[in-house]
C-alpha cells in the first residue's frame, strides 16, 4: 500500500529549490544494485555511485535489514545518551584502523570541521596560542562550511563569504619542497586527501606521505588525512593510508562510510581525543542510530578479504577498458586513481569539457561523474555485478563514439 503523493517533476527544483545545483534533466526514483530507473521508467547504469557514497549499490539487502531493523527499535536519543549501534561501529572502526578514538557527525565537512578544530585545541593545549596555522593542498577538497572551505585551496568555493578563517596556507600538491618551505614550529596541522578526489582524482606519490609524516614529526604538527572519498574500501584497502603505510594522527570518513545514509566520523588516537574533553565539540544528530546502524552494516560487508580484493579486480577492468576507449577515440591523455575512485584526464582538444562527457553518457542511460571540468571521474559501488560493468562500460563507448564523431 503506498501514500498518495502530489506530482512533482524537474522544472519544480527552478521553482523551490535554492539554485546552487544544476541536477540532471530527469528524476531517479527506484535503484537496485548498479541500476537506477527515473520517472518515465528508463533505466540507468549507475557508475557515479552517488559520488562515491553508494558502496553496496542502491538497496543492498544488508542495509535494506539493518535500516529496517533500527528503525523498528529507536530513531534518535541524542548524545545526552549513548546507543548500541554507536559503540558497535566504533568499536569495529577501532579494531580496523589505527583509531582508538571515534567522534559522529553527519558528513564529511563536519568530520574534516571536528578534525581541524582538535587539531588546533592539540596545539593550543601543548604548545600555546601561537601555534594554529594549518598547511593544506591547492585543489582540495574538504567540504563547504566556512573552516573546510578555507583549508581547501579552491578560491571559487571559498571567496566571496567575507573574512574566511586565518593561518592557512596552501601549497602545491605532492610537491615535498613546498610542504618543507611553509612548515614552521606555528604548524599545527598538515591536511591531505591521500587522493585528490574533487581536484581531479590524483592520487598521492607514496614519498609524499612519508615525507608529510616526517615533516609534521618533526614540527610538533599533526598530519590530518581527509579519507571521505578515498575511505571505506573505495581503493581497495579499507582506508588509502593503508594502502599508503604512512598513517595519520587524524582522520575523516564519511560518503561510503553510510552506504548512502548520512554520517561521518573522525577518528584519532587517545592522546589526542583527550583534548576534546566534555562540552567542548558537540552535534545533536552525531551518532544517530539509524546512521550508525546501517554504517555498521557497510563495514561488516566492505572489510573482508573478499570485498576488498573485489575492488582490486573491478578496478583492473575499469582500467583497462577505459584506457583502451580513450586510446580509440583520442578522449583521454590518462586514465589514473587506485581502485574504483578512477579519473579520466581529457587530452587537450577536450579540455574543459567533461559535462559534454557525462551529457553524452546520460543520453545513453548511463550515470558518471566529472571532478573539475578536465576529468572524468568513475566512482561505482564497490560490489557492481559483472554485467552492470560491462553493461555500463558498453554504453560509455557508445556514448563517446558518438561525441567524438
Ligand atoms: C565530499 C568530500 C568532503 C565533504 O563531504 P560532505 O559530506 O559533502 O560534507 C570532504 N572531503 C572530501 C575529500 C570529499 O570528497
Amino acid at each position: 500500500m503506498s501514500v498518495e503523493h502530489a506530482a512533482v517533476q524537474r522544472a519544480d527544483f527552478d521553482q523551490v529549490m535554492v539554485p546552487n545545483y544544476a541536477p540532471a534533466a530527469f528524476i531517479p526514483v527506484r535503484g537496485q544494485g548498479s541500476r537506477v530507473w527515473d520517472q518515465g521508467g528508463r533505466e540507468l547504469v549507475d557508475f557515479a555511485g552517488g559520488i562515491a557514497v553508494n558502496t553496496l549499490g542502491h538497496a543492498h539487502p544488508a542495509l535494506v535489514k539493518a535500516l529496517t531493523e533500527q528503525a523498528n527499535a529507536l530513531w534518535h536519543v541524542s548524545n545526552v545518551f549513548t546507543n548500541e549501534p554507536a559503540l558497535r561501529l566504533a568499536k569495529k572502526l577501532v579494531d580496523a584502523t589505527f583509531a582508538e578514538r571515534v567522534f559522529f557527525c553527519n558528513s564529511g565537512a563536519e568530520a574534516n570541521e571536528a578534525a581541524f578544530k582538535l587539531a588546533r585545541r592539540v596545539a593550543h593545549d601543548r604548545f600555546g596560542p601561537e601555534k594554529y596555522e594549518i598547511i593544506a593542498a591547492s585543489n582540495s577538497f574538504h567540504g563547504r562550511t566556512l573552516f573546510t572551505v578555507s583549508v581547501g585551496g579552491q578560491p571559487k568555493y571559498s571567496d566571496g563569504f567575507g573574512p574566511k578563517i586565518q593561518g592557512i596556507t596552501h601549497v602545491p600538491y605532492n610537491d615535498l619542497e613546498a610542504l618543507k618551505a611553509a612548515l614552521s614550529d606555528k604548524t599545527c596541522a598538515v591536511v591531505l586527501e591521500p587522493i585528490q578526489g574533487e581536484g581531479g582524482v590524483l592520487p598521492a606519490e607514496r614519498a609524499y606521505l612519508e615525507g608529510a609524516r616526517a615533516l609534521c614529526d618533526a614540527h610538533d604538527a599533526l598530519l590530518v588525512f581527509d579519507e571521505v572519498q578515498t575511505g571505506m574500501g573505495r581503493t581497495g584497502s579499507l582506508f588509502a593510508y593503508q594502502h599508503y603505510g604512512v598513517t595519520p594522527d587524524i582522520l575523516s570518513s564519511a560518503k561510503s562510510l553510510g552506504g548512502g545514509f548520512p554520517i561521518g566520523a573522525m577518528l584519532t588516537t587517545d592522546a589526542l581525543a583527550k583534548h576534546l574533553a566534555v562540552g567542548t565539540h558537540g552535534t545533536t544528530y552525531g551518532g544517530n542510530p539509524l546512521a550508525c546502524a546501517v554504517a555498521e552494516a557497510v563495514i561488516d560487508v566492505i572489510n573482508t578479504p573478499e570485498a576488498l580484493d573485489g575492488v582490486k579486480a573491478r578496478s583492473e577492468q575499469f582500467m583497462q577498458r577505459l584506457r583502451q576507449i580513450g586510446e580509440r577515440y583520442g578522449l583521454f591523455s590518462e586514465v589514473r586513481g587506485l581502485g574504483l575512485l578512477i579519473g579520466c584526464v581529457l587530452s587537450d582538444a577536450w579540455k574543459g569539457k567533461a559535462k559534454d562527457v557525462l551529457n553524452a553518457a546520460e543520453k545513453e542511460a548511463l550515470m558518471i561523474l566529472q571532478a573539475s571540468p578536465d576529468v572524468v571521474r568513475f566512482a561505482p559501488s564497490l560490489v557492481i555485478e559483472q554485467a552492470d560493468i560491462e553493461e555500463g562500460l558498453a554504453r560509455f563507448e557508445r556514448a563517446v563514439a558518438k561525441l567524438t564523431q
